[in-house]
């Protein structure tokens, strides 16, 4: 394998990054370089320019508020993993990148660059729509606010344009009441996940007020399983409605377009399914605060 060669260029700001990418439209971003530079040792990418955006600190770190956790594109897993404070307010996107590939990946991976570049068994994508969150875009003339749910979904207008800079990702913050969880199978072969599920569920009374779900290595993206939301929303937690809400995980999803790769069939995939979704509930609902009885 021989690497092809490439001018790299270092961008102070965003500004600066986007001018760069005006100067030199064929220009790669490097962040935290687990996807790009692979690709490029393996000559699937062969960028005349790179440009890093690894340093710009406008971009980078966490901020918790009462209402919204903002994290910066360039700040890495293992940021994100170390920050106590997201861990409550967003659980289910810090149980995400706490299981990321292993401590070499989490240093250097970023979660602009996971979401910007989607591997399609990405972890992140269940935990970004069960969250609610918003990515914040900013190209040469306008910013983009879009939802997790419209990112991930396959149409081209919430696709990133080449000279669009992926900067923030929102989300919005938990409550006392509000539990958050991602559970996932791990590839025994590429430490990437094979089946993933994130749920964010919040608790009023002893009812649910709120529920997100959303899974990973189902289909191409990220997914939100809203049959298993329809059926939990407003009811009473106990261990039948977790699981009758889990048997609905494959509903509404296209079998024609599951994954059915070396990894694992669809078939396996659609197994797994209603038993992570089942987990995932479980834990959020625990931590919500709801002793659910059996
Ligand atoms: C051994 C290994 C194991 C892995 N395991 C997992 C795993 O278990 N789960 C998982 O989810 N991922 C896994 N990954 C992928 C890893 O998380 C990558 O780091 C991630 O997909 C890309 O993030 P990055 O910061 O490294 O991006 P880079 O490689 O630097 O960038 C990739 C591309 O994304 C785009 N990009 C990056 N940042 C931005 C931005 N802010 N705005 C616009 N475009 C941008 C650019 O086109 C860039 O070329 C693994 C990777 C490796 C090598």
């Amino acid at each position: 394998m021989h690497p092809g060669t490439y001018e790299y260029l270092s961008a102070e700001s965003v500004d600066h990054a986007l001018d760069l990418l005006v100067d030199h439209p064929d220009a790669e971003l490097l962040a935290g370089g687990h996807s790009l530079l692979p690709a490029i040792t393996n000559e699937a990418a062969d960028p005349d320019v790179v440009v890093d955006i690894s340093e710009i600190d406008a971009i980078r770190g966490i901020e918790v508020t009462d209402d919204v956790v903002e994290i910066g594109a360039v700040t890495t897993y293992a940021e994100l993993q170390d920050a106590a404070r997201l861990r409550d307010a967003a659980t289910a996107v810090a149980e995400a990148v706490s299981v990321i590939g292993d401590e070499q990946v989490r240093n250097r991976g970023t979660i602009g660059g996971n979401l910007a570049h989607p591997v399609r068994v990405s972890d992140l994508s269940a935990a970004i729509i069960a969250s609610d969150a918003t990515i914040v875009t900013v190209g040469p003339h306008s910013e983009r606010r879009i939802a997790a749910a419209d990112f991930f979904a396959p149409n081209p207008a919430t696709d990133l344009a080449a000279d669009e800079l992926l900067t923030t990702v929102e989300i919005p913050a938990s409550t006392g009441e509000t539990g958050g969880a991602y559970v996932k199978q791990q590839s025994v072969t590429m430490r990437y996940s094979l089946l993933g599920v994130a749920a964010r569920m919040t608790v009023e009374g002893d009812r649910v007020s709120a529920i997100r779900v959303a899974a990973n290595g189902v289909t191409e993206r990220g997914v939100g399983l809203e049959p298993v939301e329809d059926t939990l929303r407003g009811e009473r937690l106990d261990g039948d409605t977790i699981e009758t809400a889990a048997s609905r995980a494959l509903d509404g999803i296209d079998t024609e377009a599951m994954i059915d790769d070396d990894q694992a069939s669809a078939a396996y995939r659609a197994d797994l399914l209603p038993t992570y979704t089942e987990q995932a509930l479980e834990t959020a609902a625990e931590r919500a605060g709801v002793d659910v009885p059996a």
